[in-house]
């Protein structure tokens, strides 16, 4: 049997930081990421740090606003609407999750659609609906990257996505179909779960359990594609636990043609396509 190919995330990052870079630096842009994070959820606080630092890798400027987890909801609203109004701002990312006194949807809804940088607010989500994207969902459209990067072919494929979020689930399935795949979602609700997902001949799991995706749930040959993230206990860790994805590698790998790992898969993609996305809307704006 041929060797299971190893989809690597940091290869895909670093080709488009670079294409990014050398485009700011050509043509000297002036762009400016703003980034929100509101209370100290410790895993936000990293992303938060990652994305400064990717900003100014490429040559974007970021602004970043850190507020306590006592902001209320109209004080982040009134933060919001001014950075829509700064002509210096490009893109705005409100981190989420949020505190759970503040409702996220309203939040996602005031961002400007011409500066929603992780493609969440309604407008930007028709678009990627009607197949006239200009931003899409920075992790699925990561995983497209992947995909188109390794040449795995997608027309005419049966596609399974587990999970139905708006920020992955959802717009992975709507990139999927727009790529010609036969796309088939699933959730928590499904009945007979393991049946659908053998059928996949791309598979994507994005459930936010540690390891659920099991050998027995995948064909032979498939391409297993995993966008979970699970911090999971670990004494043996510095940090006190480990990263693990929602499929359980060591038993997929033998029986997949291709899988992403975690770290180092999918979640490296995810920042280059915020730069991505950020970059299109300046684009937009100009045109
Ligand atoms: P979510 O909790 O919003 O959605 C999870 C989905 O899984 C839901 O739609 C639910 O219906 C489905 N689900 C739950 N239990 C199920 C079951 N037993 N059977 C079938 N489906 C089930 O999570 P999310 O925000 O979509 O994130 C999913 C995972 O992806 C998490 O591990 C998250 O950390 C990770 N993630 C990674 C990145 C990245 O950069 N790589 C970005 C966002 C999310």
């Amino acid at each position: 049997m041929p060797e299971t190919l190893i989809l690597d995330g940091k290869v895909i990052a670093v080709e488009i930081k670079k294409s990014i870079r050398e485009r700011i630096a050509r043509e000297k842009l002036d762009i400016c990421l703003a980034v929100v994070l509101v209370g100290d959820d410790p895993a936000s606080h990293v992303y938060v740090n990652s994305k400064e630092k990717a900003c100014a890798e490429v040559g974007f400027r970021s602004k970043v606003v850190r507020l306590p987890a006592s902001t209320s909801e109209e004080e982040l609203l009134k933060l919001v609407a001014e950075l829509n109004g700064d002509d210096s701002v490009t893109g705005i990312l409100v981190q989420i999750p949020l505190p759970k006194h503040i409702r996220e949807d309203r939040v996602i809804d005031a961002v400007s659609p011409a500066k929603d940088v992780d493609g969440l607010h309604p407008y930007n989500a028709g678009r990627l609906l009607t197949g006239t994207p200009v931003v899409s969902s920075c992790t699925p459209w990561g995983v497209m990257k992947m995909l188109e990067h390794y040449r795995i072919p997608i027309a005419g494929k049966r596609a399974v996505v587990i999970g139905r979020s708006n920020i992955v689930g959802k717009p992975m399935a709507m990139l999927l179909l727009a790529a010609n795949a036969t796309v088939t979602v699933c959730h928590s609700k499904t009945v007979n779960l393991a049946e659908v997902t053998r059928e996949a001949d791309i598979l994507v799991a994005a459930i936010g359990k540690p390891r659920f995706v099991t050998a027995d749930m995948v064909k032979e040959g498939a391409v297993v594609i995993d966008v979970g993230i699970n911090r999971v206990e670990d004494a043996l860790q510095k940090s006190g636990y480990r990263l693990e994805g929602d499929v359980d590698y060591a038993a997929v790998l033998t029986k997949a043609s291709a899988i992403t790992p975690v770290p180092g898969g999918v979640g490296a993609t995810t920042i280059p396509m915020l730069l991505s996305n950020t970059l299109a809307l300046y684009e937009a704006a100009r045109k």
